[in-house]
């Protein structure tokens, strides 16, 4: 009865110092579900020079370029 409570709550309390890790994108400041301890060449939408993007910033920046060439 009184776990169940306890358990809520430390789920949320557990997602928010989560969200807190992760990687913001450069472009669009989104949070993205990227920790920054995780290597870079394993990291989708990576920029070197840049930073890291989100999908969507990626795809606007890089994904019009390859298309219009
Ligand atoms: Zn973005």
């Amino acid at each position: 009865m009184n776990g169940n409570r306890g358990k809520t709550e430390q789920k949320s309390e557990r997602k928010t110092e989560q969200e807190a890790q992760w990687e913001t994108c450069v472009c669009c400041h989104r949070k993205i579900r990227v920790v920054p301890d995780q290597p870079i060449e394993f990291r989708a939408f990576y920029i070197e020079g840049a930073g890291q993007l989100c999908y969507d910033c990626y795809q606007e920046i890089y994904g019009n370029r390859k298309r219009s060439q």
